[in-house]
């Protein structure tokens, strides 16, 4: 029988049918560009933020280089703030980009253009998702990666200040506000599935228990995100950094197909939460397994991750830029060696 194509092996673990799969996918959702893989294909940061070609190589190398099961792009969270007006840090070789400026004073400022998705970087990602699709063919997953609503909030009023709002200004301002967010990134994931990407991916780190209450989460995340799952059409994988037990009841009600924890969340723990509602994905901790760790501490943790259940073997959060290229790839490894029995 012909190997099952990490495309196919991505998109049923990613839903939650991985005993369906002939053995875990090792796709990684968010940010994977190290400063190994940028010199291996000569694509660095900042440049390849920002230049077609060199974008296309730094999201092909996380196959090339690494052998992660899938693409993914951008390879930042501010192309939505930077299309909306805010300045830019576009950062150095191991430094992301970051939102310098704020765009909007108040809840009652926020306009988004309606060809927001024209603007700025989101055509050059569109383009090279496009591009990925045609050279690899159906082989390998796509993801198409959105800012989330409460983090693009962040950027274009303020962290600081948005926070403030969450407990000062009436809910249903604040999640109006979020609402027409997510609108955005509903546009941005129709625009790029039909560059044929497969998978959405929420990148939404500032929705965290370290800034957000439950009630919060609740009433105002959920139905934003609830309004996200029913429109975008396509597998949607949420993260959320830092510690996130107290939202997994709710996370399991947003209809999203996966949920990414972050390393402070034990994936067992958070499987006996959310049940067979939403996969669990990640479970190799960052810092202390992929950056400072040994290829023998990061299989240890990959395999403890898929003991404990996670249904896709990845990171924790996004990839840090110093990782050693013998780490990333020993998590590849344990993917590859795992038959279930
Ligand atoms: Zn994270």
């Amino acid at each position: 029988m012909a190997e099952m194509t990490p495309r196919k092996r991505a998109l049923l673990c990613v839903t939650g049918n991985k005993r369906r799969a002939d053995r875990i996918s090792c796709m990684d959702t968010l940010t994977t560009c190290t400063v190994d893989q940028m010199n291996a294909v000569k694509a660095p940061f900042p440049e390849a933020n920002r230049d077609p070609e060199l974008a296309f190589k730094l999201a092909a190398a996380a196959w090339e280089v690494i052998g992660l099961e899938g693409f993914k792009l951008p390879f930042d969270l501010c192309v939505e703030a930077e299309a909306l007006g805010c300045k830019i840090n576009w950062g150095r070789i191991d430094r992301h980009p970051s939102v310098e400026t704020h765009v909007f004073n108040d809840l009652k400022d926020l306009k988004i253009p309606d060809d927001i998705v024209e603007r700025g970087r989101f055509p050059l990602k569109h383009d090279v998702e496009l591009r990925l699709r045609k050279e690899y063919g159906d082989y390998l997953p796509i993801v198409n990666q959105v800012t989330g609503p409460f983090t693009v909030a962040g950027h274009i009023f303020g962290i600081e200040k948005f926070c403030i709002w969450t407990k000062k200004r009436p809910l249903a301002d604040v999640r109006e506000a979020l609402m027409q967010i997510s609108e955005m990134n509903i546009a941005d994931c129709k625009k790029a599935l039909k560059s044929g990407t497969d998978v959405v991916c929420i990148a939404d780190p500032s929705a965290t228990s370290d800034i957000l209450s439950p009630t919060f989460f609740k009433e105002a995340m959920l139905p934003v995100y609830q309004n996200m799952a029913k429109k975008i059409g396509a597998p949607i994988v949420l993260h959320i950094c830092g510690n996130t037990s107290s939202y997994l009841p709710f996370i399991a009600d947003t209809g999203f197909d996966a949920f990414s924890v972050d390393a402070q969340v034990d994936p067992g723990f958070a499987k006996a939460i959310v049940g067979d509602k939403i996969a669990i994905v990640g479970g190799v901790p960052t810092i202390t397994a992929l950056l400072f760790g040994t290829p023998q501490k990061v299989k240890e943790a990959a395999i403890d991750a898929i003991k404990k259940g996670v249904d896709v073997l990845m990171p924790s959060c996004g990839i840090p830029p110093r990782t050693p290229t013998e780490n990333f790839k020993a998590m590849v490894d344990v993917a590859r060696c795992m038959v279930y029995v």
